[in-house]
């Protein structure tokens, strides 16, 4: 196995991607030459940049993207639930609120009992035709 070889095959050695004999040699290889050791440190140590920064990032992403899209659906869910009941809320309570009204006003009405001189006043104003002519 030559430099070239051990280049070729560096990536799937690290990966542990490769088959025995390949490993072997490689191996072999790197005991002797001091290029290909210094080689595999390197390539080693940037794949395992390479892999935290691959693996971390989009599973933090997702995490977050996840949590964020549950948390809509969850916000949604709530607001699809509230709305209806809020629009019935407010129809119950408009409805409250005016009938309460409208009852006052009955009672106003009812209690209101004029005093004769009113009552009086009222008649003796009203336009009877009969008793004009
Ligand atoms: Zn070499």
């Amino acid at each position: 196995m030559n430099c070239d070889d051990v280049k070729n095959d560096l990536y799937f050695y690290i990966k542990n991607d490769i088959d025995l004999p390949t490993k072997k040699g490689i191996e072999e290889h790197i005991e002797k030459c001091s290029v290909c050791k210094e080689l595999l440190n390197e390539f080693s140590k940037t794949l395992r940049v390479v892999d935290k920064c691959y693996v971390k990032v989009p599973s933090k992403n997702w995490d977050y993207f996840a949590e964020k899209t549950m948390n809509k659906i969850h916000v949604k869910r709530i607001y699809g639930f509230l709305r209806p009941t809020i629009g019935f809320m407010a129809c119950v309570l408009i409805f409250a609120f005016s009938y309460r009204y409208y009852q006052l006003q009955k009672l106003q009405t009812i209690t209101y009992v004029p005093s004769t001189e009113e009552t009086v006043s009222y008649l003796v104003d009203f336009d009877i035709p009969e008793l004009n002519e």
